[in-house]
């Protein structure tokens, strides 16, 4: 893992902690609830409670081998974007952030939302350990200091 990772995780598990929230599912657990929906759609019996919720937000995609569970689309009802597990929320975050050049919250927001089903939190704290952000709003906040450092000695 890299260190921007790494710090990126650890912020990330504090706000759910903090909050006492559910982290989004991981690996292993992102899995069981794609073959679970799988289940329900195979099975005309009756459902159970997990099953009707899980059916009422999300489907899966089989893609070759791969089961990619969507979600419904907050924004537009129609469309599905993809639930991506845990550990593999920064990867998606960092590509997207590439994608607009180091850009902020609200180009990553656009850039995401119709692809993937990210937190705004999350993309919060990637910035938050943006090196190249953080260097950046320093620089922009030493340069205003140094106006204001002149203005008032004339
Ligand atoms: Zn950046």
């Amino acid at each position: 893992m890299s260190k921007h990772s790494e710090l990126f995780y650890k912020k990330l598990d504090d706000y759910y902690s903090d909050r006492n929230k559910k982290k989004p599912w991981n690996i292993t657990e992102l899995t069981e609830v794609a073959a679970e929906i799988l289940r329900a759609k195979q099975n005309s019996g009756k459902k159970t409670r997990r099953q009707y919720h899980l059916l009422s937000l999300y489907d899966v995609l089989e893609v070759a081998e791969e089961k990619i569970v969507i979600k419904k689309d907050k924004h537009d009802g129609g469309k599905y974007v993809s639930v991506i597990p845990y550990e593999k929320i920064f990867n998606v975050v960092c590509e997207a952030h590439i994608n607009v050049g180091h850009g902020g919250r609200d180009k990553m927001i656009h850039n995401l939302k119709t692809k993937y089903d990210v937190g705004r939190y999350a993309i919060e704290k990637f910035l938050e350990t943006c090196e190249v952000c953080q260097k950046k709003k320093k620089q922009v906040s030493c340069k205003s200091d140094h106006k204001t450092y002149h203005f008032n000695k004339l």
